[in-house]
């Protein structure tokens, strides 16, 4: 189910290339076009959904399953110290394409170029 002028359901769709990092019947992973670190992915939903708050569960559970296993091919790969899962909503909230999107930021330690700007202990 893609939406007309949705940049990731292009991106889906093989309409607009990008780096794949992993795909399977539900979801598609790719590298981040700004790379905020080395190794930075999107996972987003085949089915298109705007964000958090419009994700029947079960979207949510066939995304959210699948992070750790994206998150340990990418680790692998990359080599990283941590890693970063975020996800936005809404434009106040630094939301910038309207299709559900989880970012996965490798993390390399001090002086790896990204500053969360806030820790929760
Ligand atoms: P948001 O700010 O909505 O949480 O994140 C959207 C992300 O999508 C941004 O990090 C941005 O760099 C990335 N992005 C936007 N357009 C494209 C694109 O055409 N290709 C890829 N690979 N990433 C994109
Ligand atoms: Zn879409």
């Amino acid at each position: 189910m893609s939406h007309e002028d949705c940049i990731f359901c292009k991106i889906i769709e093989g309409e607009v290339p990008s780096a794949k990092v992993y795909e399977d019947e539900h979801v598609y992973a790719f590298l981040d076009i700004s790379q905020v670190t080395k190794g930075h992915t999107l996972i987003i939903p085949k089915t298109h959904t705007k964000n958090i708050y419009e994700t029947p569960p079960e979207v949510a559970r066939e995304l959210f399953e699948r992070v750790p296993k994206i998150a340990n091919a990418i680790k692998e790969a990359y080599e990283p110290k941590g890693m970063n899962v975020l996800n936005n909503n809404e434009a106040a909230a630094e939301q910038s394409v309207f299709h559900l999107h989880l970012h996965l930021i490798p993390r390399y330690g001090e002086g790896d170029g990204y500053d969360l700007g806030w820790t929760v202990h």
